[in-house]
């Protein structure tokens, strides 16, 4: 048992040798993969305010087993080595469980975005990207940087404007980058697709009864009492998707300010809105208020969402979490010892390199779609439709021949006649994905003795898919 909380790394590390124990791997090969092969440190200029302003942001690469290396890029002032570190390494597990064809990656930039205005942000961005671009550590073929927190499309437009500014012959500029506007060569639905993903993933959990039982829970999500940690990007989407089309329950909302509570439910789409108005959730109308957010967390619930930071989980409230089940929207939201804690007590945890990984997999889609320079659906869309409007068209006539006793449904016809678009085709490969990677581990799961929980299975999915690619390289 884990008595002092480790760092985010360490923390990831324990679990990843927790994993790798059970494992039979050639003698030093478990180490190859476990640690970060390197990181980059940038410290850089930028004139603001009429004065010099310093700088300083990482780039991690934590494996190179397949190229490029794929992960986001935070901006927050906690950011620091040690977590890049961490969050690359969880890059890496989580594209080979979803087989995403990439190695990890991540990046970070100490900074607090919100005190500085779009100008100002642009100029740190651009030159931040310079200084990763210039070493390769932006590049479509060998690092492909994401939005991650703290930055969204808007910076992955400067940062792919400025690759391309660097590299203006370079045919594949665009692929430097995922998570960019529709306009600037993005994906559709690449902003919702995390919390997408968590909607998926709860979805596929949710169809198996053993893996429900093991929770305690039955049906499906219809009336499922949830709470969330963290209305961004992330934790709002799964949340509004859950509620709006699964009937989920959601009765605490966590944030920074504090936390909203109603087992009724609260009405997320509200929520957000009064949260991008006010900076906040206090004095939101329509729920009960706690100043202690921790405590919301604790509350009773079937499904908990941790969707913010990492290590919110931990040693010290472990033991006072009531959920079932967490579903870890976060990187790292739960730290070593919190997981043998909530392990132990039976809670089941589906654990983040698979819950989030919504976003590297439709970035994955982004990358291929910059590279073979094309629309998904552009070239099928139309051809699809006329050959089901071939079929409405038979099935028609020989209704009329058979006296019209029997008619197509319009809202059949509708849906059959509609060829996919692009978000069609995205979310399909996303539901694929995060169906067949839950498979992936929970035959694990089930099917050895000496795994209980679903994040060692997870681990030994995808460190046994990194050790095949060593393998096939001949290392
Ligand atoms: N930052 C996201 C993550 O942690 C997305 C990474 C990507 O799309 O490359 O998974």
């Amino acid at each position: 048992m884990i008595k002092t909380e480790p760092t985010f790394r360490e923390s990831v590390d324990l679990m990843f040798n927790r994993a790798a124990a059970l494992m039979d791997m050639p003698p030093g090969l478990e180490e190859k993969i476990r640690v970060c092969n390197a990181t980059y440190t940038v410290r850089f200029g930028v004139r603001l305010r009429g004065g010099l302003q310093t700088f300083t942001g990482y780039r991690s690469v934590h494996s190179e087993h397949m190229e490029p290396v794929k992960g986001g890029i935070r901006y927050a002032i906690s950011v620091n080595q040690d977590e890049v570190e961490a969050l690359s390494a969880l890059m890496t597990y989580k594209c080979a469980l979803v087989e995403a064809p990439f190695g990890g990656a991540k990046g970070g930039l100490c900074i607090d975005p919100l005190q500085y205005d779009e100008y100002e942000l642009e100029q740190i961005t651009r030159r931040f990207a310079y200084e990763l671009a210039k070493r390769d550590l932006i590049d479509p073929a060998q690092n492909v940087p994401a939005p991650d927190m703290g930055t969204g499309e808007r910076e992955m437009a400067w940062i792919a404007d400025q690759y391309a500014r660097m590299n203006t012959t370079d045919i594949n500029a665009k692929a430097c980058v995922t998570g960019k506007p529709l306009n600037a060569g993005g994906i559709a639905g690449r902003v919702e697709a995390t919390g997408r993903g968590v909607q998926y993933a709860l979805r596929e959990f949710f169809r198996h009864p053993e893996d429900k039982a093991k929770a305690g829970l039955s049906g499906d999500l219809e009336g499922k009492r949830v709470i969330v940690q963290g209305l961004g990007n992330v934790g709002y989407h799964a949340a509004k998707f859950l509620q709006e089309e699964d009937g989920a329950i959601i009765t605490g909302i966590i944030e920074r300010d504090g936390a909203l509570f109603n087992p009724d439910g609260l009405d997320v789409e509200a929520v957000r809105a009064w949260l991008i108005r006010h900076g906040g959730v206090c004095g939101y109308p329509d729920a009960g208020h706690a100043t202690d957010s921790g405590s919301v967390l604790e509350e009773d619930c079937d499904i908990l969402i941790p969707a913010a930071l990492e290590g919110v989980i931990n040693l010290e409230n472990a033991a006072r979490i009531k959920a079932p089940l967490i579903i870890e929207a976060a990187n790292g939201p739960i730290t070593a010892g919190a997981d043998d804690i909530l392990r132990e007590r039976g809670t089941v945890i589906i654990p983040d390199m698979y819950a989030n990984a919504g976003g590297v997999t439709v970035s994955y889609f982004e990358w291929v779609k910059n590279l073979s320079h094309i629309r998904f659906g552009r070239m099928q869309r139309r051809q699809e439709e006329a050959r089901h409007q071939l079929v409405v068209n038979e099935l028609e006539r020989l209704s009329s021949a058979l006296g019209n006793s029997w008619t197509l449904d319009p809202r059949f016809k509708e849906k059959y006649l509609r060829g996919a678009d692009e978000l069609e085709l995205v979310r399909s490969g996303l539901d694929d994905t995060m169906r067949i990677a839950y498979q992936s581990m929970r035959e694990v799961w089930h099917d050895r003795d000496d795994v209980a929980d679903l994040r060692t299975s997870a681990y030994i999915v995808s460190i046994g898919k990194v050790a095949a690619s060593y393998r096939a390289k001949g290392l």
